[in-house]
């Protein structure tokens, strides 16, 4: 398959707002630490429904007072035109140039429903107000959203976002690279050209990959679940397994023609740390 980008390849690295002071600490001899690595970008998650505006934002400028490039989470659910607006305002006033546009999920029970209801829209609506100022990025699901109806029509719902203006998408996380290429191929047949970067959720514990992959659909293939379950209390071997099951992934995904690697770090410089030096990857290029 041929290469999805004319240009090098492009790491990334996913954080969460922290809650307390520590972990404000943490995240930054983390981002310090990644760092090193000289990501194309990091970005910074934000809670459907406005639930961490303000540590979302508080996150960002600490990064962006660092001196990393970063690009902030923006989800639309829950929330009315008017909020979207001072948030994209206030992006533009700290000068950031690149967001994440999502529709984001509310937590069951909640009918915050908001003003806009898919990320396409959302994506309409960051290009009427801000025309090119942002890169938009959006989320991809090669193994398709858990709420979609089919796969055509998940397909179909992604293109709806690249109609709106969306310059790339980064994946949701998968252990399967052939679901990533058929994907790709999808995309291309439906004459999308925007580079769709892997997501990458290093494997460091089953208990916590399975809540998260439950919650959010992504799907741990039974041969390494049953694999990680084995080992139980042994986190160390459970590691090293994780490790070599996530490094061969990259690899693969590489070479297939990937154009780059987005990491979920969980806040956790280690992991992708790991899988980055057997890797051997040099750092992405300055923009
Ligand atoms: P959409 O693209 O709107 O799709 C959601 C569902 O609706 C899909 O099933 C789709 O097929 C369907 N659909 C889309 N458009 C239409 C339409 N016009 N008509 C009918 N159906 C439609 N969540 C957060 O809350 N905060 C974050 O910071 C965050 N970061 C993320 C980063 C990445 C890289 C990824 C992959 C996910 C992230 N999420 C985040 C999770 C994301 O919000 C959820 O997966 C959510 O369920 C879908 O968001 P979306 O932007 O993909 O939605």
């Amino acid at each position: 398959m041929k290469s999805q980008a004319p240009y090098p390849k492009s790491y990334s690295f996913e954080f969460f707002p922290p809650k307390t002071e520590t972990g404000r600490e943490k995240l930054r001899q983390t981002y310090q630490q990644l760092g090193t690595l000289k990501p194309c970008y990091v970005s910074v998650t934000y809670g459907a429904g406005g639930s961490t505006r303000e540590r979302t934002f508080q996150a960002v400028s600490d990064i962006k007072e660092g001196g990393l490039p970063v690009a902030p989470h923006l989800s639309c659910v829950g929330a009315t035109r008017q909020t979207l607006r001072e948030i994209l305002n206030h992006y533009k006033s700290q000068n950031i140039r690149h967001i994440i546009a999502l529709r984001g999920d509310l937590p069951s029970g909640s009918h915050q429903v908001g003003e806009l209801r898919y990320a396409n829209e959302l994506v309409s609506f960051i290009r009427e107000e801000s025309g090119d100022h942002f890169f938009v990025e959006v989320a991809a699901y090669p193994e398709f959203h858990p709420q979609a109806p089919s796969a055509e029509a998940d397909l179909k719902n992604f293109k709806r976002k690249v109609d709106a203006g969306a310059d790339a998408a980064i994946t949701q996380y998968f252990y399967n690279p052939d679901a990533y290429f058929r994907f790709v191929e999808s995309c291309e047949k439906m004459g999308l050209e925007l580079p769709v970067t892997p997501g990458i959720m290093p494997i460091t514990n089953y208990q916590q990959l399975a809540r998260f992959s439950d919650a959010c659909g992504a799907e741990i293939p039974r041969w390494l679940r049953w694999r990680l379950q084995d080992y139980g209390d042994d986190i160390q071997s459970l590691r090293a397994f994780g490790l070599d099951v996530t490094t061969k992934l990259c690899a693969d995904l590489l070479e297939g023609g990937a154009p780059g690697l987005h990491f979920y770090t969980m806040n956790q410089a280690g992991p992708t740390m790991a899988i980055w030096e057997r890797l051997g990857l040099k750092s992405s290029p300055t923009k």
